[in-house]
């Protein structure tokens, strides 16, 4: 878990996406592969592997995550609602070992997939 992600070189804009949001500390960019009309990943500049590996030192970058993610929310006209989710490792399917929040929204999304 040492290697960094496409997310890194994304964030530095080596690789192409559509970047909606980005500070020092916070981007955020078009999911590749979009689950709903709205998807955008949150993610922090400098890499945190998961939620299961996050540390003292990150609080306020974490804060962060959320204050973008309610901004680009309302930037994208998700006045009506959207979810947030965080994969952490293996079982919750985590594919990109670079914390990120998932924000979705734009259409009725229905009960949360568990399973
Ligand atoms: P995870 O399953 O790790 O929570 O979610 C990773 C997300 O990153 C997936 O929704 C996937 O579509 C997205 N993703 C993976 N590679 C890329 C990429 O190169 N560019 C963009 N924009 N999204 C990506």
């Amino acid at each position: 878990m040492t290697e960094e992600t496409i997310f890194s070189k994304i964030i530095r804009r080596e690789v192409p996406a559509d970047i909606v949001y980005q500070d020092d500390e916070v981007t955020a960019f078009r999911d590749i592969n979009p689950q709903a009309p709205v998807h955008i990943l949150v993610v922090p500049n400098r890499r945190i592997v998961m939620a299961s590996t996050v540390e003292d030192d990150d609080r306020d970058v974490l804060g962060r995550l959320f204050l973008v993610a309610r901004q680009v929310a309302e930037q994208e006209g998700l006045g009506k609602g959207y979810r947030l989710i965080v994969n952490s490792g293996e079982h919750a399917h985590m594919e990109v070992p670079h914390l990120h929040v998932h924000l979705l929204g734009g259409e009725p999304l229905g009960p949360l997939l568990c399973r």
